[in-house]
């Protein structure tokens, strides 16, 4: 099967090594030359080209887009300047699925939104690896135009890259990763700058030195690609401010706990949380 992949960056260039491995012909599309030349030295695709008219050349059979999110919109309506064969399934991996589903599938009636709950803090061709989607959770937001058919393509390709499928809406996706995703990513990043405050440099110093596992941590997310960290607060702002409101709640109560010396109270939030840790990284 011919598969096109739009925009090779850490997604993109990850699944193709993948895809690659799998036997399939992967063709993909990036704003670079120089990223294009880089994916077909690594086998992340047998060709690729900074023409999207590429996989209309070559009649692929589905397009994963891969770009940031704010590209993919845009990318679905050159398909369509190109004439794309109409049968195409094209799905996306962007962390936000309201907001991609309800412009892409507007556009694309053969359009299933994606996300892949896999990635690190790197950006970019050079940051792709092998397997980095083995033993994650693969989620699909298909809505009631979608064919089974188009489903199962897409849940079948899921389980060749060692992922578990979860499907569900748009809506309740993006709640979901508010809470697990986006949220962390605001106050780890949060936690960095507020170390940053330290005004007495010997102090800050000293601390940048003592920093370990604890710190690495809680500041990894924080720690990571920028451009990705706008796109989730730009398209999932609604649940990203509703987790945010509820963290500002859940600290103010922690803060008014020391500042009354409230020792046992802190103990019991502190035993409760530790107890049900684990209820999110089963
Ligand atoms: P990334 O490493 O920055 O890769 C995105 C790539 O898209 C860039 O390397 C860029 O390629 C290319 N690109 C940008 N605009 C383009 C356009 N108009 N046409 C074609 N290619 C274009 O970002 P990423 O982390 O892979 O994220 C990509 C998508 O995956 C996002 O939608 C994100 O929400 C989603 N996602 C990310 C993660 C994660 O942890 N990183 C996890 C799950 C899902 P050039 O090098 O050619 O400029």
């Amino acid at each position: 099967m011919k598969i096109g992949i739009v925009g090779l960056g850490l997604i993109g260039g990850s699944l193709g090594l993948d895809l690659c491995d799998q036997g399939f012909s992967i063709f993909g599309v990036s704003r670079q030359e120089k990223t294009c030349r880089k994916a077909e030295k690594i086998g992340a695709v047998n060709r690729a080209d900074v023409r999207l008219s590429l996989l209309v050349e070559v009649a692929v059979e589905i397009i994963f887009i891969c770009t940031p999110i704010d590209k993919i919109v845009s990318t679905i309506e050159e398909l369509k300047t190109l004439d794309l064969n109409p049968e195409t399934l094209i799905t996306d991996v962007g962390s936000v699925k309201s907001f991609v589903v309800r412009e892409c599938s507007k556009l694309w009636p053969n359009f299933v939104g994606g996300h892949p709950m896999a990635g690190t803090e790197k950006k970019g061709i050079e940051a792709a690896q092998k397997g980095l989607f083995a033993g994650a959770t693969y989620i699909l937001t298909p809505d009631s135009k979608n064919s089974a058919e188009a489903v199962d393509k897409l849940s079948n390709i899921a389980e060749l890259l060692g992922s578990t499928v979860s499907i569900c809406s748009p809506q309740i996706h993006d709640r979901a990763v508010a809470w697990i995703s986006h949220l962390p990513v605001i106050v780890s990043a949060s936690l960095i700058d507020a170390c940053l405050h330290e005004h007495d440099s010997e102090v800050l110093r000293l601390a940048q030195q003592l920093a370990s596992s604890g710190f690495r941590d809680t500041s990894r997310v924080g720690g990571g690609n920028p451009e990705l960290g706008v796109m989730m607060a730009r398209y999932n702002r609604q649940e990203l401010l509703r987790s945010l409101a509820q963290y500002r709640q859940s600290l103010d109560r922690l803060i008014e706990q020391i500042e009354q010396e409230d020792w046992r109270k802190l103990e019991e939030n502190l035993k409760q949380t530790q107890g049900v840790r684990h209820q999110f990284l089963a």
